[in-house]
């Protein structure tokens, strides 16, 4: 999950990367209003972090253009300490969440994770599919009841899948997800990282849809298909 990191204080935005890496996530970090209005109009995040007080461009301002210009995604806005006006100024130009500064840099984490799950339909932490189970708190993933061990970006491309199971997922929109933009992903890694994946999982399937992408798939899906099937 992309999250798109936007604060002019680079040592506290430094430390909001380094934490939500940390938590999986992948980051791109801006430091002011212009760049953010930019980078949140033209490339694809999960959710964004905004801080309020900018330069160029003020944090409110930045979230009307973003939400004006059709930009839905999740936005937890980061705001002092009472001062009621800022967060109703931020629910009022669309956010979706926030934390007061100074803030513990776990609750960050908790709340983004919170608002992509719902984002993408989902009431619970837990993420689970047939026997797959993915707790996006403690990143802890089991296959039928198993402890599945898994590297940072095999996590990050189950975890999306997991947050769409069913539906088909192409290879661009995994390096728009899993990648920072300063990454310089190539397709090929999806192929491979899903090949590993393939020899880890037993209760779930990944199936490559030809010239579209990746599905998972488990025995559920599998079962409803033969049901359609049924003339
Ligand atoms: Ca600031």
């Amino acid at each position: 999950m992309k999250i798109l990191v936007v604060e002019d204080d680079r040592a506290l935005s430094g430390m909001l990367v380094r934490m939500l890496q940390d938590s999986g996530f992948v980051c791109d970090a801006v430091y002011d209003g212009e760049t953010a209005h930019e980078r949140g109009c033209t490339e694809f995040y999960d959710a964004a972090v905004l801080d309020l007080g900018l330069p160029e461009l003020d944090g409110i301002s930045v979230l009307q253009g973003w939400r004006d210009g059709g930009c839905a995604m999740p936005v937890l806005i980061l705001t002092a300490r009472n001062r009621w006006s800022e967060k109703l100024a931020g629910f009022n130009a669309g956010a979706d969440d926030y934390v007061t500064k100074p803030f513990e840099a776990a609750e960050v984490a908790l709340r983004l994770n919170a608002l992509i799950r719902r984002s993408a339909g989902h009431a619970k932490a837990i993420l689970e599919t047939g026997g797959l189970v993915l707790d996006t708190l403690s990143r802890r993933v089991t296959d039928g009841g198993k402890p599945l061990k898994l590297s940072a970006l095999e996590f990050r491309i189950l975890c999306y899948l997991l947050h769409y199971p069913g539906r088909v997922v192409s290879r661009t929109e995994f390096l728009e997800h899993v990648y920072d933009s300063n990454g310089d992903p190539d397709s090929n890694v999806i192929d491979v990282i899903i090949g590993r994946l393939r020899k880890k999982l037993t209760n779930a399937r990944i199936t490559t849809v030809r010239g579209q992408g990746f599905r998972l798939d488990t025995l559920e899906h599998d079962a409803l298909d033969s049901e359609n099937a049924q003339p």
